[in-house]
C-alpha cells in the first residue's frame, strides 16, 4: 500500500558496520563499546536530543583453555565443541573427573541421588535462577556439570548464558555441549569425563546509548524504542541483535524528521545477553518520576531471519493489543500477536517499572525457537534486509499513532493477570532488586 519508509541501503550499511567492521560485540569488550559509539554517532548525526551514553559497571567474565574429554578407560576423545557456561568457576589443578551421570532435565528426583565425585549431564534448561535447583547442584558433590541448551537441537557450539545474580555462590564448574553431542554421550554410557578449564571474573564496563526526539505537547510521556548492541561469544549477532539496533537507528531517522507530540526515546542497551543487565541498571538509575514517564517500551530483538514468523508479544492492555493488530492488518503484514509476559529481553525491566511493552521478534523455527541462536550461524547470510524494512515500517506506523494522538490510545497499564505475572517473574527470574556491586568475585580466586 504505502511506499516503504525504511531505507534498505541504510539498513545494509548499519548491518555491515556492526557485523563486519566491528564484528563480535561481547559484553565488556572494546568492540561492544565501538558498537555503542557507532550508534551514538548516528543519533548525533540525525540531530536527536539528549544523546548520551549511560555507563555502568557489571561483572565481566572470561576463560582461557577449556578441555572436555569423554570416554571409557584409556580411550578418551576431546569434545571440541565444549565451552564453559558464563560465570562458571574454573576447575582445580589437574581438572575435574568422574563418571558421567545423566540427570535428564535436572528435576528434584534427578538430582536427589548420590552424585559425589560424579560429572552430571543435564539436558533441559539449567534452572540456576531457581534457588532450590542451584542449591541441590551445589550440595550434590558433583565435580563438574555438563549442560545443554535444549532450545537448540543441533551439533554446533552454543554457549549457555547466565545472569550474574543467578550464579552467586555457584561453584560447580559447568560446561556446555551441543545437543547432539549430549545424545552421543548418553547413548554410549557408561563413560567418564575429564574437564579442565580456567576462568576469571572481574569488574567490567558497558554502556546504554540514549537519544530522543522531544515531544511538542506531551514531552512528559515517553515512548521507548530499543535494541541491544552486545552479542554472545563466537558470532557477529546479525540477528541477535544487530537487527534490533539497526531497526532502532532506522526508526530514529524516520522520527527525527517529525515533530511528535510525545517524546520518543531511542535506546541501544549493552549486556542484554546476561538477562538484560544494561536495561535493568538503566531502569534502576532513573528516578521514579522519570521511569513513570515511560508510557510504552517497544523492544526489538532478533527480528530479521529469512525464514520465520513475526511475533509481537504485548504486555499491556487489550487496547494496546488492538492498536498493534490494526496497524499490522492495515499493512497486510502477517504477525502473531501474543498477550504474555517474557523476562528474556530488554523490555522486561520497564514492565517491572509499570510500563506496558511490545516485544518484537521473529522465531525461525516452528517450535517458536531460533535455529541460528547464539551460534556461528547468526551472521549476515541468515538475515534479510527486506524482512527488517517491513517490520520497521509497521512499527513506524503504529508508533506514529501513539506519538501524535491527542490522547494516548491505550492506558499506561498492564492488565491485572499479566501484571501479577510480571511481579512473579521479577522476583523469580530476575531476583529483583539486585545490585551488580554485590557480585562475589572471591569464588574465582
Ligand atoms: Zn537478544
Amino acid at each position: 500500500m504505502t511506499r516503504p519508509q525504511a531505507d534498505v541501503r541504510r539498513i545494509r550499511r548499519h548491518w555491515h558496520v556492526l557485523c563486519e567492521r566491528i564484528g563480535n560485540r561481547y559484553a565488556g569488550t572494546p568492540r561492544e563499546q565501538a558498537a555503542a559509539d557507532y550508534v551514538e554517532g548516528e543519533f548525533k548525526a540525525l540531530g536527536l536530543a539528549e544523546v548520551r551514553q549511560f555507563r555502568f559497571e557489571f561483572p565481566g567474565w572470561d576463560f582461557s583453555r577449556c578441555g572436555l574429554r569423554i570416554g571409557r578407560g584409556r580411550k578418551m576423545r576431546r569434545v571440541s565443541t565444549a565451552v564453559p557456561m558464563e560465570y562458571s568457576v574454573g576447575t582445580r589443578r589437574g581438572g575435574a573427573r568422574g563418571s558421567v551421570v545423566y540427570l535428564q532435565g535436572g528435576s528434584k528426583v534427578d538430582l536427589d541421588r548420590d552424585l559425589r565425585g560424579k560429572v552430571g549431564l543435564l539436558i533441559g534448561s539449567l534452572a540456576l535462577g531457581d534457588p532450590a535447583t542451584k542449591q541441590r547442584i551445589v550440595e550434590s558433590g558433583m565435580t563438574a556439570l555438563i549442560a545443554v541448551d535444549s532450545r537448540i537441537p543441533f551439533d554446533w557450539k552454543v554457549p549457555i548464558g547466565a545472569a550474574p545474580q543467578w550464579t552467586l555462590g555457584y561453584d560447580v564448574p559447568t560446561c556446555c555441549v551441543p545437543y547432539m553431542e549430549a545424545v552421543r554421550i548418553v547413548r554410549d554410557l557408561p563413560q567418564s569425563a575429564h574437564y579442565d578449564v580456567k576462568t576469571r571474573a572481574f569488574p567490567a564496563a558497558s554502556q546504554v546509548v540514549v537519544g530522543e526526539v522531544a515531544g511538542t505537547e506531551h514531552a512528559n510521556q515517553v515512548v521507548m524504542v530499543s535494541g541491544h548492541h552486545d552479542c554472545v561469544r563466537g558470532n557477529v549477532g546479525a540477528d541477535d541483535n544487530a537487527s534490533g539496533v539497526v531497526a532502532t537507528m532506522e526508526l530514529a531517522r524516520l522520527f527525527s524528521r517529525r515533530r511528535p507530540k510525545r517524546t520518543i526515546r531511542f535506546v541501544s542497551f549493552g549486556v542484554e545477553e546476561r538477562l538484560s543487565v544494561g536495561a535493568y541498571l538503566y531502569m534502576r538509575s532513573l528516578p521514579a518520576r522519570e521511569a513513570g514517564k515511560i508510557v510504552l517500551a517497544c523492544n526489538l530483538d532478533s527480528v530479521a531471519s529469512h525464514v520465520g514468523q513475526d511475533v509481537v508479544t504485548v504486555t499491556g492492555s487489550p487496547a494496546l493489543e488492538r492498536l498493534v493488530r490494526r496497524h499490522w492488518e492495515r499493512r497486510r503484514h502477517p504477525v502473531r500477536i501474543d498477550r504474555a509476559v517474557t523476562p528474556y529481553s530488554d523490555h522486561f525491566p520497564f514492565n517491572i517499572a509499570g510500563a506496558p511493552s511490545l516485544w518484537l521478534s521473529r522465531p525461525s523455527m516452528t517450535s517458536s525457537g531460533y535455529w541460528t541462536l547464539h551460534s556461528e550461524h547468526d551472521n549476515l547470510d541468515n538475515v534479510c534486509p527486506n524482512v527488517l524494512a517491513r517490520t520497521v515500517d509497521s512499527v513506524y506506523a503504529a508508533l506514529s499513532e501513539v506519538a501524535t494522538a491527542s490522547r494516548l490510545p491505550f492506558p499506561r497499564k498492564i492488565s491485572p493477570a499479566l501484571a501479577a505475572e510480571v511481579r512473579r517473574l521479577a522476583k523469580s527470574a530476575y531476583h529483583h532488586p539486585w545490585s551488580a556491586k554485590r557480585f562475589d568475585y572471591e569464588r574465582f580466586k
